[in-house]
This record gives structure tokens, sequence and C-alpha cells, in this order.
């Protein structure tokens, strides 16, 4: 840690200031700027002068007043309390803000991220006299119904416990243990740590991601899977539901707690998200789902500086929750819109611009927020994970802009949503051809260790073959018309159409089938496939295709999604005997 610097404002241009006589600061340090004290970020420095990003509205901001480097890096608050939080960027808590000041927040405007009244109950886990490594955890709080509070020690402290508080009720600030150091300094600890945003933390052994992250969308878990701890990206133009589904793995992903980070460009993209987000309803408890989320968003009249800090503020808190031994999926609306403020911030910075005028460090960037994604065991034998899912909105719908194909390079999974599905209102509207998943080794030898001969990869490896057949064939049908195709291929396009309908469309607005869960999933394509090859067999007796596709049981097929319920696995197998019994009563027809 630096000293303070104080120096000397030289120019304001917009959210970058510059200042003089700051040669002792540090880049990365954070900055009170101006006679308000706005929060900044020293983004530069040469011998003469330091180049500071700042968070809030400049407005008021002059030449002559002062910059005060405060010696750290910009960090975020981690204790009881985040959980059901609202955050800015900077992580302000915006609803006791807004209770201090009204809805357009001063500028200026301080308040602990962590409320220092509220009183929490305390459990001690650990006794004194032990020895503590860092990240241990120490003790814990019930922060919600849905979240234990694990409080841990600092990443960077570890020592011998000398005394830690006794059960009962406490405020964050206040004394949760003392720690002697191996240097023989005495630290004391209160129940929330700083940690600097821009640095990962790493306790804890990296693990390979194998554990699907299951969440319910058929399209997702069935066909392009993200594993705990992974990356997946959702691009999407205008539309097409990209925050429907980031709404629908908030709500269903197995996930212990939800870091949600909202980058609005227009305020009331954001404002959508604050009304929507509180009504939500956690599908596994029946209460809030903002009892394990932790929202981060960016108002309209907050300058862009904070929306590119709110991706960092974000993935720290996950990172910590993480620590704790929970699995923690991140999502990311619109990464778009925060490259937009890097391109916005570097353009005042006279950088030499790269590609659409993003800065060349644009993919750096991308990177280094998605390698924080990861799956780690701890000490203790637990393990928690962070997995970022990140939506993209190119202009246009146009993959092959520079933050598309970039975020493409660093995450597994691609999620590609399609305008012209949506316009079909096919939804999710995620294309089964240009989507992928990097996953399904991994993920099919974690299933497989877990319930030896799962059938899911064999499924789907079927069930994929046959929507690639009925794209080629789509386009022969284009040219010829559909009953120039032989049976069998007539009979592909048949099954591939009660994929789509039956399987892969599903109505986030259903009561039952906005979740499926995986075994349904399975039972589901598993009854889709029997059809596909009874009816096969079927066709070689020399039946008709066209009343093949007529059967009764063609149309339960479509329909089994909404009509059975997700506990009601056993009436697949009457489905499969139907299946059966109808082409074997047809092939007599026919003989
Ligand atoms: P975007 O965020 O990409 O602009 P939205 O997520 O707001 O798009 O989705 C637009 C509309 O599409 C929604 O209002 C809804 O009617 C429909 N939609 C999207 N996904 C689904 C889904 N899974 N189930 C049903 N309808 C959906």
């Amino acid at each position: 840690m630096n000293e303070q610097v104080i120096g000397t404002i030289i120019s304001v241009d917009g959210p970058v200031v510059k200042a003089r006589g700051m040669s002792m600061a540090g880049v990365a340090d954070q900055a009170e700027v101006g006679d308000q004290g706005l929060v900044g970020e020293i983004i530069m420095m040469t011998d003469k002068e330091a180049t500071i990003q700042v968070y809030e509205d400049t407005t008021g901001i002059r030449p002559g007043q002062k910059v005060v480097s405060l010696g750290r890096p910009l960090s975020v608050e981690l204790g009881p309390g985040l959980v059901g939080s609202t955050f800015d960027g900077i992580q302000r808590p915006l609803e006791r803000l807004a209770a201090a000041s009204g809805d357009f927040i001063a500028t200026g405007i301080k308040a602990p991220p962590l409320d220092r009244d509220r009183r929490w109950q305390w459990k001690p886990l650990v006794s004194e006299g032990a020895d503590l490594a860092a990240g241990s955890i120490i003790g814990e709080v019930p922060e919600t119904t849905a979240v234990v509070h694990r409080v841990m020690l600092p990443p960077d402290v570890s020592g011998k416990l000398i005394w830690i508080a006794p059960p009962g009720e406490y405020r964050v600030a206040d004394k949760a243990a003392v720690v002697e150091l191996s240097s023989g300094e005495k630290v004391e600890l209160p129940f929330f740590h700083r940690w600097p945003v821009r640095r990962a933390r790493m306790l804890g052994k990296r693990l390979s991601p194998s554990e699907p992250l299951v969440t319910g969308q058929r399209v997702i878990d069935f066909c392009f899977p993200i594993a705990k701890g992974g990356t997946a990206v959702i691009p999407g133009g205008f539309g097409t539901g990209k925050t429907v589904t980031q709404h629908q793995l908030a709500k269903w992903a197995d996930a212990d707690v939800i870091v949600y980070i909202g980058c609005g460009e227009r305020g009331n993209e954001m404002t959508q998200v604050l009304e929507e987000f509180p009504h939500l309803k956690d599908p596994r408890t029946g209460r809030p789902l903002l009892e394990r989320t932790v929202l981060v968003a960016n108002t309209s009249n907050m300058p862009v500086t904070a929306r590119e800090a709110s991706i960092y503020t974000g993935i720290t808190i996950a990172e910590y929750f993480r620590d704790m031994g929970y699995h923690v999926a991140l999502m990311a609306d619109s990464t778009s819109r925060w490259a937009e403020a890097l391109r916005e911030i570097s353009g005042r910075l006279e950088a030499m611009p790269a590609e659409e005028g993003f800065p060349a460090y644009l993919a750096s960037r991308l990177a280094e927020f998605y390698e924080r994604a990861g799956i780690m065991q701890f000490a203790n034998g637990k393990t928690g994970s962070v997995s970022i899912i990140g939506a993209v909105s190119p202009p246009g719908g146009d993959f092959s802009e520079p933050v598309t194909q970039h975020t493409r390079r660093f995450c597994r999974t691609f999620w590609a949503l399609d305008k012209a599905l949506a316009s079909e209102r096919h939804f999710p509207s995620i294309n089964w051809n240009n989507s992928y998943s990097g996953y399904i080794n991994d993920v099919d030898r974690w299933r497989k260790e877990k319930w030896p001969g799962d059938p899911w990869n064999a499924l789907r490896t079927e069930a994929m073959r046959l929507m690639q057949q009925e794209d080629r064939l789509q386009r022969v049908v284009r040219l010829v018309g559909p009953d120039a195709l032989p049976d069998d291929q007539r009979l592909i396009l048949g099954v591939a159409e009660i994929i789509k309908r039956g399987f892969l469309e599903q109505s986030a607005f259903d009561e039952i089938d906005s979740y499926c869960p995986m075994p349904k999933q399975i039972k589901m394509m598993d009854c889709i496939l029997h059809f596909y090859h009874r009816g096969a067999e079927a066709l070689k007796t020399g039946m008709n295709i066209v009343a093949l596709m007529e059967l009764d049981v063609v149309d339960r097929l479509r329909r089994m999604k909404a009509d059975i319920a997700n506990d009601k696995l056993e009436v697949f197998d009457e489905i499969r005997k139907q299946v059966d019994q109808q082409t074997q009563a047809l092939v007599k027809e026919y003989a």
C-alpha cells in the first residue's frame, strides 16, 4: 500500500481527469477527485501527470481542485449484506443511497457498500489457538433464508487465531477475530474485508470443469451444456431473447448464488431489470429470487466509466462466494455495453483505435474477465465455482463484429440466438446449427462416472446428426419440394420437426415447461428417437410416410413437454409402448 498523495487537477475531459504533482502515486490506485471527492482510479502515469478515470459525473470539477490518491487499488467490500443488495458499478448501495438522496443519486454522495448498522447473528466455527490458512472459514451468519454467509480470513491473511468473537449479534465493522501472523504481528479483523476488483482471488486448486450447470433449458442442458466453472456467451440482436434467457438461467440454474451485472445503455433497459428482478420468484423456495442474488446495475445517469468497473465489481463478489464453497452463476448483460465504455474511454485518452474504434486491448480485457471463471477445490475439501454467462448484443445481429468474435475465442460455449427463429416465435431462439459447447466430453465423463451407461451423449449425438441432415435436406426441399424426396429422408424431416416443436422449443412462461429436469429431457429424446427407429423399420416394409406421421402418438410426442408433469417419468414408458403398438398396427394394415 502506498501513501496518500495529493495533486492538482490540470484538465477535465468528461470522465477523464489529468492531474499534476502525483508522481508518488501508482497506476490502479483509487483516487478522490475534486472538492466533492468523486471516486476515480489512476489509469495512466507519466513522470509529470496522472490520468484518472472518474466513476461519477464530473460536472463542477475544475482545474485547480485537488486529487487525492488513496494509495490502494479500487476495491470492494466483501461481507454479510451483499446478498439481496443492488450496487452500482463501484459498489455503492443503490437502495440506501436512493433512500438518502432520492432517485437521482447526487454525485459525491457516500455510503459504505455494506450497511454498518445492521446486526447479524454470528456463530463462530473455529477455536482460539487454531492455525488458520488464508481464506479459512471462521464462522457463519445466516444472511438470507437461502444463503448462509461463511466469514473467511482474507486471502492475504493466515496465522494463529488469538481471539474470536463469541456467538451473538454483531455489526460488520465489529471485531470478529484477532490473528497472529507469522511475523508476530497481530491483526484485528472485522466481519468483512476489502479486495481489489482487478485482481483475481486465488485460493484453492483449480479443477477442470465437468459437472454440468443444469439450467432446465433443454437446448442448453441437452444440446449445448455449460459446466460449473465454465464460460458461455449468448450473442443476439435486439428482441431475440437475451434477457428472457438470462432470467431463466438466473431462476433455474443449479447455482447457490447469482450475480447479475446489468450494463444497460439506455436508462429504461436497466430500470426494467431493477423493476423485474425483485418480483422474480425463486422456484426452489417460492421466495424472492433476490434472497440468493447480488445485483450490480449501472443506472443511466452514471458515466460510462462506471460500466467499465461494474464487470470487475461483479466478478470479485462472485469469486468471494465461490471461496466460501458455493457454486455461483454470474450473468453479464450486456458485455457489448461494457466494451462500448472501453471504446469511449480509450477515445478520450487518444489511444490508437483498432477494429471498429475499439481499443487494441479489448481482447485482452475480455480474456482477463472470462479467465476468472473456474471451479476450485479448497483446503477444507469444499469446491466452489464461478460460471460466467455473458450476453453480447452485436449491432444489427452481425456476429462478425469484434466483441462477439473476441468473446467467442475465450468462451467454450456459444449459444447463438437467431433473429429468424425469434421472428417465427421459436423460443429460446438458440440456433442448433451455429451453437456449440466445448464441455460435451467432460460432462459425458462426469455423467457416466455418476450413472454408468448414461445414455445422454449417445442420444445427443444422434439427435444432432438428424438436425444436421435436416438442414441439408431443407436446402433440397427448397429447390424441388418435399414430395421429390424418398420416404426415409421425409421421415428425417418429420422427426426433425418433432424435435424442434416438441423438444427444442420451450416456453419460459409455461407453468410446467419453464423448467425441464435432465431425466425428463433424456426420456423425451429417447421417445422421439424410438419413434424414428420404429418408423424407419416400418418404412422398409413398404409403409407410407404420410400415414406414419399421422399416427396419434406423433401428436403426443409434440405435446409431451408441457403435458407430462416433471416428476411423472413413468408416462414416458407408456409413450414408448404406444410407439411400438401404433407402428406395428400400421405395418399390419399395409402388409
Ligand atoms: P432481448 O433481450 O434479446 O432484446 P427479450 O429477452 O426481451 O429480447 O425477448 C423478447 C421477447 O421474446 C420476449 O418478450 C418474449 O415474448 C419472447 N421470448 C424470448 N425468449 C422466450 C422464451 N424462452 N419463451 C417464451 N418467449 C420468449
